[in-house]
């Protein structure tokens, strides 16, 4: 990168006024260039017809918009379900996904490039680690999906953001947090705190974390098994940060914060989907695991979407249906997730860069 100021989107407001300060213009230009930035939704300096031409010249010389570059579009779901493949400058792709339904339309954000965390179910998992996105690049995903919104006939506009994509949000915290603050920033993109959802596959220090954050954002951890040994094979950090760990965090959270969390629970036929591991998930979500009340939380059953080499299947209907009947009968809130995008691998856990496909 030959420009000295790698990114705006990696600027927070005050450093992208600083920076504007030092270019020698008012502050009110900053102000300007912040809501074409992120009201606007400008996608190049030519779009920002009230910035003089002059200043969109140093702009166009001096840094870049962002550090995505947007490859391919794939369409799904008769257009409903569209999922980018990024370049990265310098690193290995991301991909996002953008969902659209009648009543809301939801992008799910890639944090990482590739993920340390190796589930065993996981497509993203397979290609191991690559890099960190800083959060201009998970700002600039999130702009993307209100772009495409933007320009549907009718338009339509972004109502949830989910951190759900490639990568652990929580290994890459700071950067993560940081397209937050700026996504909710009424001065700018302006979405409720409440639109967030982020997915943790259950790392400890990051849950006691949010939990002190003072925006009200929705969180969602992978439990995908209640018993120890069983998750440990699914989700090996669980050997790092195991079930009692997790559950004790979890009550912090919400005694903190008075809000639900929601346990996801990928539905592997024979591996953990039986009536038996039903039960032991009730009684977990019911405060057997630490003999305390009922967590404050909801089970979001996952049907799992085709991993190419994986020898695993998605439970039959019969079994979700089961599953779920065991959960209700103790009193744990549930829903089935709804499947979007697996024809064009971009439901949860296919996201693999078009790498493996
Ligand atoms: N790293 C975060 C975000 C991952 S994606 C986390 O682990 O939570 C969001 C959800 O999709 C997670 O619960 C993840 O375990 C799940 N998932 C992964 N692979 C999947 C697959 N092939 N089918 C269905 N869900 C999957």
């Amino acid at each position: 990168m030959d420009k000295r100021i790698p990114s705006l989107y990696d600027l927070a407001p005050d450093a992208l006024a600083e920076q504007m300060a030092r270019w020698g213009q008012p502050a009110f230009r900053a102000k300007q260039l912040y809501r074409q930035l992120y009201a606007k939704l400008a996608a190049d300096f030519a779009a920002m017809s009230d910035l003089p031409a002059a200043l969109r010249e140093t702009l166009a010389r001096e840094t870049v918009l962002g550090t995505l570059e947007l490859r391919n579009v794939q369409t799904g779901d008769r257009g409903l379900t569209r999922k980018a493949l990024f370049g990265v400058t310098g690193g290995p792709p991301v991909e996002s996904v953008l969902m659209i339904y009648d009543d809301r339309a939801t992008v799910c954000v890639s944090t990482q490039s590739g993920c340390a965390m190796g589930c065993t179910f996981c497509a993203t998992a397979q290609l191991g680690f690559r890099l960190n996105l800083s959060a201009g690049q998970m700002i600039e995903q999130v702009l993307w999906a209100a772009r495409e919104l933007a320009a549907m006939k009718p338009p339509r506009t972004l109502t949830n953001v989910v951190y759900m994509g490639m990568g652990e949000p929580f290994n890459n915290y700071d950067a993560w947090w940081e397209s937050v603050v700026r996504l909710h920033d009424p001065k700018g993109f302006n979405m409720g705190a409440r639109s967030f959802t982020v997915s943790t596959v259950g790392i400890v220090p990051g849950i006691l974390r949010l939990a002190e954050e003072d925006l009200p954002i929705n969180l969602a951890i992978s439990l995908h098994a209640a018993d120890g040994a069983l998750r440990s094979r699914l989700v090996p950090v669980n050997r790092k940060y195991p079930i009692a760990e997790l559950v004790r965090a979890t009550r912090v959270y919400t005694e903190k914060t008075h809000r639900r969390v929601s346990f996801e629970y990928v539905l592997l036929q024979g591996v953990n989907d039986s009536p038996d591991h039903a039960l032991e998930l009730a009684k977990l979500c019911r405060g057997a695991a630490d003999k305390g009340p009922p967590l404050l939380c909801h089970v979001n059953l996952i049907p799992w979407n085709p991993v190419p080499g994986a020898p695993l299947g998605p439970s039959d209907r019969k079994r979700v249906l089961a599953f779920q009947q065991v959960l209700e009968a103790y009193k744990v809130a549930c829903t089935v997730r709804v499947q979007r995008g697996v024809d064009i691998a971009a439901a949860c856990g296919q996201l693999a860069g078009a790498v493996l496909t």
